[in-house]
């Protein structure tokens, strides 16, 4: 268990009133900004005056003031200096990998991340002529083996989507440091569970789409680091978010904002109703995942690096044995018992149950998925918090005894 209290930390946030004394923020919803005298405009230009500096907004691609306290609260939970507030999560990992590689460079990669992201790094970022290798991220010294002087990232996901193999952050981090290069982190399962800047990361990417909004009707991302790097990204002339423009709305923001404060309940209920269910499956003989359980193979290093209280998160996998047994399962949660729905993406109210190796994770070729620990009966189940907790359980063991067990 780490020291580091996420919550403690966004409480020393700013607190943003709206306009009138409003409780919530205003949307500011202008795409330009008035300056008031002109020499202001060049001073902006040159970095003189920004928002920071004196206040003054441009533009909104380069900064608004609702995404910025979007920005702030983000920052002060993964206590970072800085962060960025990007269009998807997504273009958040592509500019955060864009700007710190060009052409020639190499990045060592955990062989389990999100589909998005391995097509990034296996189909598209080659035709830039930067190359990745990719690893089982739990052997250390396979990804010691990958790391070559080319090498400019190691990137990995807390929880790795979605075999849910853990990276081990410190280790990690001791590396890159050695090497020079940098530690890139996809905290999307584990928002406020692991704070990876807290535990040797140098950026942490989000998609805010799951859970940190938390009501599946946006997509979001965002870029945490240090404020030089963030800068970089924002850069006039070769910031990667700045000029291939993957820009936030501020309405989007707004929404993010009002929901972030309940973001630590809704974890933790997450995270209490995971477990309940993980540990139901395993006494009845159900093949389960989940980083809670002491089953799990890197139980003992969830636990030396999540922070205390928010649990063990609330995503599972459940080894149906076969594509045919899991689309029969989610055919019987979904369309009998009711229980939770058929859909791709994590962090909502109800249940989404996915067969990964045919959806989320198809951009990845078979025999990868196989080396990888993804079998095509795997089973994501991201749970939800609505209903009785002992509803959910009887309905998940009627369905599971039915198709797995009979
Ligand atoms: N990272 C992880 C771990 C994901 O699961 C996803 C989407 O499923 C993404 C990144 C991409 O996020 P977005 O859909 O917001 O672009």
């Amino acid at each position: 268990m780490t020291t580091y209290n996420p919550e403690e930390a966004m409480l020393q946030a700013r607190r943003e009133f709206g306009e009138h004394g409003g409780v919530a923020p205003s949307i500011s919803r202008s795409a330009t900004f008035t300056v008031l005298h002109p020499g202001t405009m060049p001073e902006i230009f040159e970095g003189l005056k920004g928002p920071e500096k004196d206040g003054c907004f441009l533009y909104s691609r380069h900064f608004n003031p609702t995404v910025d306290v979007l920005s702030r609260y983000l920052a002060a939970m993964e206590g970072t200096e800085s962060a960025i507030c990007t269009g998807s999560g997504m273009s958040a990992i592509s500019c955060a990998i864009l700007q710190i590689c060009k052409g020639g460079d190499h990045i060592v990669s955990s062989e389990t991340v999100y589909g998005g992201t391995h097509a990034l790094l296996k189909s598209l970022l080659p035709q830039m002529n930067i190359s990745t290798t990719f690893v089982d991220i739990t052997d250390m010294d396979a990804v010691r083996k990958a790391v070559t002087p080319q090498t400019r990232i190691i990137f990995a996901e807390t929880f790795g989507n979605p075999t849910l193999k853990l990276a081990d952050i410190p280790a990690l981090s001791t590396l890159t440091k050695q090497k020079g290069i940098k530690l890139v982190v996809d905290n999307t399962f584990s928002p406020l569970i692991v704070t990876p800047c807290h535990l040797g990361a140098d950026v942490v990417v989000y998609s805010l789409t799951k859970y940190i909004n938390g009501a599946s009707d946006l997509i979001a991302g965002a870029v945490c680091a240090e404020k030089s790097f963030i800068q970089e990204l924002m850069d006039l002339h070769t910031g990667r978010v700045m000029l291939l423009g993957p820009t936030m709305d501020p309405r989007v923001a707004f929404d993010i904002i009002q929901r972030m404060p309940h973001l630590p309940l809704r974890m933790r209920e997450h995270s209490r109703r995971a477990m309940a269910m993980a540990e139901m499956l395993q006494e009845i003989g159900v093949k389960v995942f989940y980083p809670g359980l002491p089953s799990h193979p890197q139980h003992k290093l969830a636990e030396k690096i999540k922070n205390d209280t928010y649990g063990y998160g609330g995503i599972l996998a459940i080894d149906c044995g076969s594509r045919e047994k899991a689309e029969l399962l989610m055919e019987i949660l979904q369309n009998e018992e009711q229980f939770g729905l058929i859909a791709v993406s994590l962090g909502y109210f109800d249940t989404l149950i996915s067969c990964s190796g045919s959806s989320t994770s198809s951009e990845i070729d078979m025999e990868e998925q196989l080396r990888m620990g993804l079998s095509p009966g795997l089973l994501r189940v991201a749970i939800g918090y609505t209903g009785p907790l002992e509803a959910r359980l009887g309905q998940m063991k009627r369905a599971v005894q039915k198709i797995l067990l009979s």
